[in-house]
Formats: structure tokens, sequence, C-alpha cells
């Protein structure tokens, strides 16, 4: 009877180890998307779900109702997943001690922040191969500032690419509103799209309460050039984060083996804001010139109309795009925006 029992219990553990290694294998070969690791809560019963807060490299520290986990994936897992896990991605895991714990899978990604690569060919198809940096984000705070660096809208239509591609919802932030009253004529284009503009100083404190109301209750990124304030605005949201300088994260960046440690910030009930250095100086530089087109989507309904099938309306004869421009049926910044992006990739 005992060694029925036995014997029982050896299927059993067998059964979870060929699990373990068909979720591993299976993720390995199908690269990024819908492997079997990734599931819902019934393929992970009586596991723990957290969120991951910090990556370096094959370690995570996992945060589940304020506190935090030091985490491995579980033994069986291949190693190679770890470089499927980043920032805000909600992950099943057990305890293995009072602090730490293995990673036993990952939940379904409902947005990501990506450096694209790779290129599409019609609108529809606007999504890229991409390199995830970050995952679950609700909401990205494009900064730009006022003044010192100077306002282009073209910064701002970079990052407005990689939320379009990424299923998260853009906030235009104009820090630095001490310098100047001066603004940028796009704005009231952007206003027009529907997307939320606020007015920040971080000197004064203008904006901040509003911009707060915007992001609470919300997981979110702060994107922008160097110089705009991020750091000192996410000092001002989340008072003792005490962000990386920049000129730390430069250190960390160079050298091929250095990490690059990402951050998670609860600074309110259900509110987040995630840190890292790959997000702060996010580009489109992989995009393919000729599928930067495809994400100005205010173009396309003059484009099929273009005298050739594939004009990236720069330089072609008969463009519609551009004659749309002229009649003032497509912002003339945007579009400025767009042949500046074409030069500059
Ligand atoms: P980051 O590179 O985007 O993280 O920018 P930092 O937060 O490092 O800020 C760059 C510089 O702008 C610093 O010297 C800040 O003190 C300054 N700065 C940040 N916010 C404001 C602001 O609202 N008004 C003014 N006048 N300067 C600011
Ligand atoms: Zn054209």
């Amino acid at each position: 009877m005992a060694e029925r029992n036995q014997n029982l219990w050896d299927r059993q553990q067998n059964k979870k180890a060929k699990a373990k290694k068909d979720r591993a294998k299976a993720r390995h070969f199908e690269k990024d998307e819908g492997a079997q690791w990734e599931g819902g809560e019934s393929q992970f019963e009586g596991a723990r779900l957290g969120i991951i807060a910090e990556s370096r490299q094959k370690t995570f520290s996992v945060m589940e109702n304020d506190e935090y986990f030091h985490c491995k994936l579980e033994s069986g897992l291949d190693k190679e997943l770890s470089k499927h896990l980043v920032v805000g991605d909600k992950v099943y895991f057990d305890l293995e001690g009072e602090e730490d714990g293995s990673i036993l899978g990952r939940q379904d990604r409902k947005s990501t922040i990506s450096r694209l690569r790779g290129d599409s060919t019609r609108y529809s198809e606007a999504s890229l191969e991409t390199h995830v940096i970050a995952a679950n984000v609700n909401d990205a705070v494009i900064v730009a500032s006022a003044k010192d660096p100077e306002f282009h809208p073209r910064f701002i239509d970079r990052y407005l690419i990689v939320c379009q591609n990424g299923n998260v919802e853009p906030i235009i932030c104009i820090n630095k509103s001490d310098l100047t009253t001066e603004r940028h004529p796009v704005l009231s284009f952007y206003r027009e799209l529907g997307i939320r503009i606020v007015e920040t100083s971080t000197l004064t404190g203008e904006g901040i309460d509003e911009l707060k109301n915007l992001i609470r209750g919300r997981i979110v990124v702060l994107v922008g050039n160097s110089g705009v304030g991020k750091s000192t605005l996410i000092n001002s949201i989340i008072p003792g984060a005490n962000l990386r300088t920049m000129e730390v994260s430069e250190k960390k960046g160079t050298g091929k083996h250095t990490t690059t440690a990402s951050n998670l910030y609860k600074w309110d009930e259900d509110s987040y804001v995630i840190d890292t250095p790959g997000i702060r100086s996010l580009g489109i530089d992989n995009i393919e010139k000729s599928s930067i087109r495809f994400f100005f989507t205010e173009f396309e309904k003059f484009a099929d109309q273009c005298k050739f099938r594939d004009c990236v309306h720069d330089h072609e004869p008969e463009c519609e795009v551009k004659n749309a421009v002229e009649r003032g049926e497509i912002n003339v910044y945007r579009y400025e925006s767009y042949l500046r992006m074409l030069k500059e990739y």
C-alpha cells in the first residue's frame, strides 16, 4: 500500500516536472507571446500573485500587498525566460522562506512600453517587433519642457508612436511652465485628438496636483528627452524615491555586462510610477523609415489617393498627403515632425 502511494507520488512529481519543462520549452521556442507559462489563475492555483518591482538580470523583487519578495525563476524553468520578465509584469510565485520566492509564470500583458524595430506595411498593421522594457503600464506621461531644452513637436510625436504601438494612453506634460508663457501651437492639435495635457513646474508647484490626480490609481511611466525634468517630477510625486541621477545611469550603461535596474515605486493606493533608464531615453530609432508614416494615422485617408502606392509623402509628385497639408486638412506641425523623423533615421 505504502509502495503504491509512493508510486503515485512519483508519478505526480514526474507530471509536475514534465509540465514545468513543457512550459519552459514552449516559452523558449515560441519566443515572446502566448506560451504556456502565461496563463490565468487556474493554471497557477494556490500561487501568490505579485508585480515585478525591480529587475536585475536573473533576480527580481516582487511586490505583493506592499511587501517585497526576492524571487528567482522556479528551478525547472528555462533560465532564458527571465529575459521575458520586466518591471510591471504580474507574476505567480511561491514562497520559499520568509522573503524569498520562486516565479512560476507570468500573466498575459495588457500593455507594453517597448523599443521598436522592424517594419510594418499597412496602417492596420502598425505594430512592430519590439523589445519590451515595461509591462501593464496604463499611461505614459510624455514630458517636454516649455523651454530649456526647446520644445519640438517631433519629440512628442515619437513617444506617441511608442504609446500607440504598446496600447498605452498618453498624457502630455509641459514642464518648466515657469520659464515662459509661450506655448507651441501644436498643443491645440493634440487637445483636439483628445490627448490630456498638463502644464507643470517643479519650481512653483504649478500643476503637480493636477498631474497626480491624472495618474492616481494607475501604473505610469515618464518618458521624454533628457533635461526636461523627469527625475525632478518623479521626486516631487514620490518624495524619497531618490532617483538615480543622469550621471550615474550613464556610467551604469557603459560596458556590456552592467545591469540596468528598473524600479516600480508605489506613491499612493494602487498608484505606481515606473522608472527605468531604458524608458527615460526611449526612441523609435529602430523603426524602418518607410513605416513611420503608418503611425501618423491622420494621413491614412489621404494616402490612398497618392499617385504612388508606396508614397512616403516626402518628395513624390501628386502626393495627396502633401496636398492635404497645404489645404490645412493635416496639421502642418505634425507633417513637419514626420519629415524630421524621416530624415533623422
Ligand atoms: P531629466 O533628465 O528629464 O530627468 O531632467 P532633470 O529632472 O534632471 O532636470 C533637468 C534640469 O531641469 C535640472 O537642473 C532641474 O533642476 C531643472 N528643472 C526641473 N523641473 C523644472 C521646472 O519645473 N522649472 C525649471 N525652471 N527647472 C526645472
Ligand atoms: Zn503621398
